[in-house]
């Protein structure tokens, strides 16, 4: 079918905001008058690829979002299938000059459906919980297909892992590594760790939070120290030092924090072989690729690829990277109906069927979220975007210039494929949202929405009382 795709969607798919200014809101008049009028010419697979929109109306992968709300209803995540496609072409791509492997960090987004996309591309994954391990196993991930990392891990999960094989542990902690040899011990394995470095790197993400690589954090072992736990590890009977890992923060978008790292953990790798290590093999530099929120840029990654190609090329060392954001970040959004419209002391307040509960990030990191009409009217307006829930936190976007949305229209909150559905929960008995993917005109399910029986599913009304002995 002839399509066309007018300058103000290309600007929506740059990362600026749609109907961001007064003169944008004349804009879209004259440009949908202009479409209107331009002869139609086909639409490019790659442009009607992920969110775009077509005669001024935000679609995705050649389908309608109005349609998939009508079947599905609001709020819920929709996932661009063909986005997370071409991220992780462009990524594998990028890092083709060294022996390496993606592994998706299941933590951005651990729905079934989307860790079975990435399964397919020949990802692996990188998983920080027995919880993620079983999520991994159920979409069909091998025990080799699998980094394990996290700051707490417990011997239940240790058991599992081992029992499962798991390619690398990331160990955190000379206590930790003590206790992996024992448990690796007590069940006649060898368990194959690497050490996960905290490279004391300052990184310029947009919120502390998302800092990890940082001097006097609880991640990774201080570098330092790494020595000595290593000559440690190198004693042990039931392990194997096979790599040094290391994460320095998330939505990181220059070179120079990577650089710095990486710098490091060869010194390290320089030292640990002097003290007579054999097995070394991988070098996990961990995830933190950064995505376009609004106007900033994401990380380049072919440019991130030639860094480490310059750094680790000559090491003859496979690279292992643990990307989440980068790979899920764009390719989804949430899609909310606005309720009603209020005013309060000389502010305007559209308020949303999806709240804090749904995505968290906005009133946890003080995450910034394009927030769009999916029909957009023309007009627009200064407002708080919030959400049903009884917190003043509970917002989704605060003094924005948005579409003048009206009770009903629909509302897309763009760049919320990572740390969206993951974070959220049932916080004033609200039934977590659906998930859908979008693939190529096609939509499907692949999370049901909770109904009101799952909130107390695993409660009880009455306990059942048992005796202290
Ligand atoms: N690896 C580790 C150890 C992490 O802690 C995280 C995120 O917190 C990631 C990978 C993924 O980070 P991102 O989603 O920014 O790529």
């Amino acid at each position: 079918m002839p399509q066309v795709r007018c300058a103000l969607c290309r600007r929506s798919s740059l990362g600026e905001s749609v109907l961001s200014t007064t003169r944008d809101a004349d804009r879209v008049d004259a440009e949908l008058q202009k479409a209107a009028a331009t002869p139609l010419r086909e639409t490019s697979e790659s442009e009607r690829r992920g969110f775009y929109r077509e005669h001024g109306v935000l679609l995705c992968d050649g389908t309608s979002l109005e349609s998939v709300a009508e079947a599905v209803g609001t709020p819920a995540y929709l996932y661009s299938v063909g986005e997370i496609q071409a991220q992780y072409a462009r990524l594998s791509a990028a890092l083709s000059g060294v022996p390496h492997r993606i592994h998706y960090s299941v933590k951005a987004n651990s729905n079934l459906a989307i860790l079975g996309i990435l399964r397919a591309l020949g990802s692996g994954v990188d998983i920080v919980s027995g919880g993620e391990m079983y999520r991994a196993q159920s979409a069909g991930f091998k025990g080799r297909d699998i980094v394990f990392s996290g700051v707490g891990k417990t011997e239940r999960e240790m058991t599992e892992a081992l029992t499962l094989g798991v390619l690398m542990i990331n160990v955190e902690s000379e206590e930790e590594l003590a206790r992996w040899d024992e448990v690796a011990g007590r069940m006649g394995r060898k368990a194959a760790v690497a050490l996960r470095v905290n490279p004391e790197v300052m990184v310029d993400t947009p919120h502390p939070y998302t800092r990890t690589g940082v001097k006097g954090m609880k991640f990774g072992i201080p570098f330092d120290e790494t020595l000595v736990v290593a000559r440690r590890a190198l004693g042990m009977k039931n392990i194997s030092l096979i790599g040094l890992d290391m994460h320095v923060g998330s939505q990181i978008s220059q070179f120079e924090p990577y650089e710095i790292g990486l710098g490091r953990l060869l010194q390290l790798k320089n030292e640990i072989t002097e003290a007579g290590a054999t097995e070394l093999e991988y070098l996990d530099i961990g995830g933190g690729l950064a995505v376009s929120y609004d106007e900033e840029h994401p990380v380049d990654v072919e440019g991130f690829g030639a860094v480490v190609e310059r750094l680790v090329g000559p090491t003859g060392l496979k690279v292992i990277v643990e990307p989440g954001r980068y790979l899920v970040g764009n390719a989804g959004v949430l899609l909310t109906r606005v309720l009603y419209r209020k005013r309060s002391g000389g502010k305007q307040f559209v308020i949303v069927d999806a709240g804090m509960n749904d995505l968290i990030r906005p009133s946890h990191y003080n995450a910034y979220h394009r927030i769009e009409a999916v029909r957009p009217s023309g007009g627009k307006i200064t407002a708080d975007i919030v959400g049903p829930v009884c917190e003043s936190g509970d917002f989704l976007g605060l003094h924005r210039d948005v579409d003048d949305a009206k009770p009903g229209d629909l509302i897309a909150v763009r760049s919320a494929g990572a740390y969206g559905f993951v974070m959220a929960s049932n916080y004033n008995s609200r039934p977590r949202i659906s998930e859908v993917l979008i693939e190529r005109g096609r939509f499907g399910v692949v999370t049901e929405r909770e109904q009101y029986s799952d909130l107390v599913r695993k409660e009880r009304l009455e306990p059942e009382w048992k005796k202290v002995t």
